[in-house]
């Protein structure tokens, strides 16, 4: 998908890039970029194009807030002068994941900054370097001591401090819901914090039989496959009507057996290895339980014989509802796609879970797009585009993928603590 002014662009990788990052802008920003490739595995061009400038652009939009973060003067029956001031919440506690650690982080620091907050942070322990690297520039560019304070460390250790300490007052999380229960659990027998989490989706990408086929094939399968599959987003449930369903699929295999995947630092790749042994076995034994139960395995469906951690971009078609592929989130390089008969049906099967993050929808009618925007149970739905994501946006979770939302203008309420202030006037002089 080509960028659009402004937009934070986390998901697709735009197929007319150039084939060499454009100029880079200095040399922070090119080590930076290497940094992140290094750390996750993830493509060079993608560190690059979707991550970093995910990161610029959240930044410059929240630095255009600092001095707009305003109460309201509120009309009472009484004569009183009444109004509300946005005040910082203190403290404020983040906790990252390893999928996109600079740009997780970003949409953490940069509203509590632009709300007036101090922030403690902790990467994830696989990805800890452009945190620290980061800490480094803030440090250089004069942050006064104590504003930013990067701390990594493990999850049940210096995690489970941030969420249980008494003096942090408020904690944004992104990772596990099984972790993400713990962070609410821990904050609600400390302080109360405020809590916001965002969390997993096993997220449907329903593709109606009048949609433009060819961009709903390639948007699932970038959908899906982006970043590894790592993703909270990942189009991870791939719903299509029956007239296209056959059509659909050889294509989506077609894409899948073509997908580059190698060194990461190779500007052809578009996938890399798994972020670590414990997710690549746990992907591994997903794709089994699928040709156990029955699915029908397309294409791939193994690791890559003469490599470490990469998996083979896999493909399977007649997945039913039932399957661990189809309820659990897999978060690897595996594309289950389903078959449906009408929207009613789908809808259902659709919010059957209890995840509630992201949705697709391809079709070329309005009244189906606008139905199905409304019926979906998810924070985001997309239409006829995938991982459209911007820095202007909310983004967040319906049911388990969680609480609150990061981006926006609504990211400022989770910053800000609203103080009434009414003052009484004197009635005789009135
Ligand atoms: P994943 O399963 O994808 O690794 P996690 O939810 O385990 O995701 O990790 C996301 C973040 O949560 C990481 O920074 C991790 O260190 C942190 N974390 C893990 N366990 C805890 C915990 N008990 N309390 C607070 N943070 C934790």
């Amino acid at each position: 998908m080509a960028t659009t002014n402004g937009a934070v662009e986390n998901g697709q990788p735009d197929r007319k890039a150039p084939a060499l990052p454009r100029p880079v802008r200095n040399l922070e920003v090119q080590f930076t970029k290497t940094l992140e490739t290094m750390d996750t595995g993830k493509p060079f061009l993608h560190a690059f194009f979707i991550d970093l400038e995910g990161c610029i652009k959240t930044l410059r939009y929240f630095a255009g807030w600092a001095d707009k973060i305003q109460g309201r003067t509120i009309p009472t029956d009484d004569n009183v002068v009444c109004f509300t001031r946005h005040e910082p919440i203190g403290v404020c506690g983040a906790i990252t994941p390893w999928n996109f650690p600079l740009l997780m982080l970003v949409w953490k620091l940069a509203p509590a900054l632009c709300c007036g907050n101090t922030v403690v942070l902790k990467p994830a322990e696989q990805t800890p370097l452009t945190a620290l690297y980061l800490g480094s520039l803030i440090k250089e560019v004069g942050f006064p001591p104590g504003v930013v304070n990067i701390v990594p460390g493990f999850g049940p250790t210096v995690g489970a401090a941030i969420s249980s300490h008494p003096h942090i007052n408020k904690i944004a999380f992104t990772g596990s819901t099984e972790v993400g229960k713990l962070v609410k659990e821990a904050a609600s027998h400390s302080n109360l914090k405020r809590v916001t989490l965002e969390l997993g989706g096993k997220n449907p990408c329903i593709v109606c039989a009048d949609a433009d086929l060819s961009l709903a094939v390639e948007c699932a399968h970038q959908g899906v496959f982006f970043n590894q599959g790592q993703c909270c987003t990942a189009a991870s449930r791939v719903f299509v009507e029956e007239q296209v369903y056959d059509e659909f699929v050889r294509r989506s295999v077609e894409y899948a057996k073509k997908r580059p995947v190698g060194d990461p630092f190779d500007v052809r790749t578009e996938q890399g290895p798994q972020i670590d042994q414990k997710q690549f076995d746990k992907i591994l034994d997903l794709i089994e339980s699928g040709k156990k139960e029955g699915a029908k395995l397309e294409c791939g469906g193994s690791a890559m014989e003469d490599r470490g951690l990469f998996i083979k971009p896999t493909v399977f078609s007649e997945v039913t509802d039932t399957m661990r592929i189809a309820k659990e989130e897999i978060f690897g390089p595996v594309q289950p796609i389903l078959k449906f008969k009408n929207i009613e049906e789908v809808i259902k099967r659709a919010n059957s879970l209890e995840y509630g993050l992201t949705a697709a929808v391809f079709t070329k009618n309005l009244d189906k797009a606008l139905k199905l925007a409304s019926a979906l149970e998810s924070g985001t739905v997309w239409i006829n585009c995938y991982n459209a994501i911007y820095a202007q946006a909310p983004f967040g979770g319906f049911k388990m993928s969680g609480n609150g939302r990061e981006l926006g203008e609504y990211a400022l309420a989770e910053y800000t603590e609203v103080k009434t202030v009414t003052i009484k006037l004197d009635d005789k002089d009135s």
